[in-house]
Formats: C-alpha cells, sequence, structure tokens
C-alpha cells in the first residue's frame, strides 16, 4: 500500500497508524465480543474493561496521584470553559491568565458565571500573541477561587515550559489549566494542579472525549445551576457513568494509551520516548524556518510550542502556491488559523520524525524555487 500522507491538522488530528489499524480490525467484532465497542453497553463487563484499563494507563502515563479524579466527560474544551466555572467558582473571584486566543475565550465564557479578572495578558499593541507573560508581574487576588491558564495557545503557537508555580506566587488559589492541546506529550507536574481539562482530538484520539484530572478536595462545591451531567462530584460518583460516556472515543484513547505505553524512541520508553521525539521533531523544524529568509515564526523561543507551530511567508502572495506544493508531496492541513492567517504545523504525539523531514526538506525546496 502507498504510504499515508503525513496530516498536520490542528485537530481533530492524525491518530498513530498502529491504532488505527487495530480499530479497523476490531470494527466488527472486538474479541470475540460478537460486537463493536460502539455497539456495547456502556455498563457491561466488556466495555467496563476497556474503561478501566484506559484510567490506569492514563494515570501511569502521566503520574497522576492518587488524590485527583480522572473524568472521562462530553463538551470539549469549550465545554469546559462554562462548566469548570460552574463548579468551582462558586460565583466569585477567577483569574486568568491571558496568552492567546483559548485563554481569552476561557475568560470569556466564565464572565457569565464568575467575577473574572484578568491577570495577566501578553498580547502585543496589535493583539498577537508572541510571548508569555513573567510569572511575577501576574496580578493575582487572594480570593480567587481558581487560577486558569491555557498551557498550549493551538492558535498561537505558545507552551509554558513549566507550570506556574503558585504558591511561590503567594496565592494559595487552585490552578486550572487548558492541556487540550498538549495533553500526553510530556509529562505534568502535578503538585502544581488543582484541576487539567483537554479535548481528546489533538493529541489522543477521536473528538468527543473530554479528559478532566480534578483534585479530590475541588469537588463538591458545584453551583446550583450546574447540570447534573457536568457536575464533577456526581461524575466522580458515578465513575463518570452517570450518563452514556463517549465509548468509542474511550476506546480508541485506550489504545492510544496503550500505543504511548510501549512507544520507543532514543533509548527511552512510553512518555519519556514521545517527549523526547516532540522535542527533536520541534527542534528540527524551529531550526529550519529561523535558518530560511522566506518562512518566518514570531514567537520569543522560550514560548514557542513543540506542538503547534505557526509560520509565514515573508510573501503572502505565495500562501496558495505553498499549499499547493505541500499537498501533492503529501502534506496535508498546513494552513493557518483564519484568525491569524499563515501557515501552521501541528506535530502531535502520533506525527512521526519522518513527517517533520519531509515538511523541512519542503520549505528548503520551495526557498530554492522562489526565493
Ligand atoms: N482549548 C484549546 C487549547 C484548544 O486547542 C481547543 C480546540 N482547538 C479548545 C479549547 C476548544 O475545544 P473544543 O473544540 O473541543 O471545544
Amino acid at each position: 500500500a502507498t504510504p499515508r500522507p503525513f496530516n498536520f491538522s490542528a485537530g481533530p488530528a492524525a491518530v498513530p497508524e498502529e491504532v488505527l489499524t487495530q480499530v479497523a480490525a476490531e470494527m466488527l467484532d472486538w474479541q470475540g465480543s460478537g460486537m463493536s465497542v460502539m455497539e456495547m453497553s456502556h455498563r457491561g463487563k466488556e466495555f467496563g474493561a476497556i474503561h478501566e484499563a484506559a484510567l490506569r494507563d492514563l494515570r501511569e502515563l502521566l503520574q497522576i496521584p492518587s488524590n485527583f479524579h480522572i473524568l472521562f466527560m462530553q463538551g470539549g474544551g469549550l465545554g469546559a470553559n462554562a462548566i469548570v466555572p460552574m463548579n468551582l467558582s462558586r460565583g466569585g473571584a477567577v483569574d486568568v491568565v491571558q496568552t492567546g486566543v483559548w485563554s481569552r475565550k476561557s475568560a470569556a465564557e466564565a464572565r457569565r458565571y464568575a467575577d473574572v479578572r484578568i491577570a495577566a495578558d501578553s498580547a502585543t499593541p496589535e493583539g498577537r500573541y508572541e510571548s508569555l507573560p513573567a510569572a511575577s508581574t501576574w496580578q493575582l487576588r487572594p480570593d480567587a477561587s481558581y487560577v486558569h491558564v491555557c498551557s498550549n495557545e493551538t492558535i498561537d503557537g505558545l507552551e509554558f515550559q513549566q507550570l506556574p508555580d503558585l504558591k511561590a506566587l503567594g496565592s494559595d488559589a487552585p490552578l486550572v489549566v487548558d492541556c487540550s492541546s498538549h495533553i500526553l506529550s510530556r509529562s505534568m507536574d502535578w503538585s502544581r494542579v488543582g484541576l487539567a481539562f483537554g479535548g481528546a482530538q489533538k493529541n489522543i484520539g477521536p473528538a468527543g472525549l473530554t479528559l478532566v484530572v480534578i483534585r479530590d478536595d475541588l469537588l463538591g462545591r458545584a453551583l446550583p445551576i450546574c447540570p447534573s451531567a457536568f457536575n464533577y462530584q456526581t461524575v466522580a460518583d458515578n465513575n463518570s457513568m452517570f450518563n452514556t460516556p463517549p465509548t468509542f472515543a474511550i476506546y480508541v484513547a485506550g489504545l492510544v494509551f496503550q500505543w504511548i505505553r510501549r512507544f520507543q524512541y532514543a533509548g527511552k520508553t512510553g512518555l519519556a520516548a514521545i517527549e523526547q521525539r516532540n522535542i527533536d521533531k520541534a527542534t528540527l523544524l524551529y531550526q529550519a524556518l529561523d535558518g530560511s529568509s522566506m518562512f518566518t515564526n514570531r514567537v520569543a523561543p522560550e514560548a514557542r510550542s513543540r506542538m503547534n507551530i505557526p509560520f509565514f511567508l515573508r510573501d503572502e502572495r505565495l500562501n496558495d502556491d505553498f499549499l499547493a506544493g505541500a499537498k501533492a508531496r503529501g502534506l496535508l492541513q498546513l494552513k493557518g488559523h483564519k484568525s491569524v492567517g499563515g501557515m501552521r504545523a501541528s506535530i502531535y504525539n502520533a506525527m512521526p520524525l519522518e513527517g517533520v523531514q519531509a515538511l523541512v526538506s519542503y520549505l528548503k525546496d520551495f526557498e530554492t524555487q522562489h526565493g
């Protein structure tokens, strides 16, 4: 068979080919059950085993401590922007660090439920996000019910290389992290986290599954208006089975967790191997962009995302030619988000090093032809 093209979509995004192959093989009959996973009761023993394995593998991969619950929910990242304040704000103060499009949206939605203040905002005078605000400059309120950050800004291409230590900044508020677009691309320091959420459709699997990891002491704070199916306490008490969870998406996510567990690269195994490959892929691409006189990435080096790499052609009239040539070489979905324009290469866990190498050779060839 001809190799599949390399898919640089920001999400829904590429899934490891091994996982797709297994899903296809198990589609009509999951392990002798006579059913597809999407046809099974979420309360049956077959799905129960799938669900428990996914929880166990995720906890092990991300080293999630026992005082955190893992919830498999629906609603996506934007749903979480409402669900989180309904569950944690008690209608009071919420501090948001604005570092790009997604954290701005989180702040806007939380305003419907809470008293939101922007603790910091790193926008340039033109409204672009190209750096992260130093934590020492954040204006945190002592009575904040939580502080929100987006740890990887998918559209702007910024990533926190470490999560902020709110205690060291004099705040006791729990940190809420939107890690939708880099979850499982690297390890996470849970000592700094109160709640982390992420849609599955970028770094994990199919859309429809939202992962929530919540510290136990934050359960039970929901506003009375919070829908039961989105009340973290209710969902936790029912092991994510208060209502029907997105079963097929959980199954595919579980296969991706197993894929990460056995992943090997540069003498490492599991999440450490995935992280190392992500570092190598991003380094390769940023070096190519920085070394070019035709392409540019404007993000400050220390704030650059390993996952989402926006770049611009200095001559924007060549954008269409660039995209057509990329497609002809099997490099798909490189068009930038409409709000920022230009190009964007999303290189999540499922993108092999060869995909980034192919993109880098294309950048060089395009520059030679048009430079
Ligand atoms: N947060 C981040 C960081 C995202 O990248 C996205 C999706 N691109 C969202 C939130 C919104 O997710 P959803 O479309 O699942 O609501």
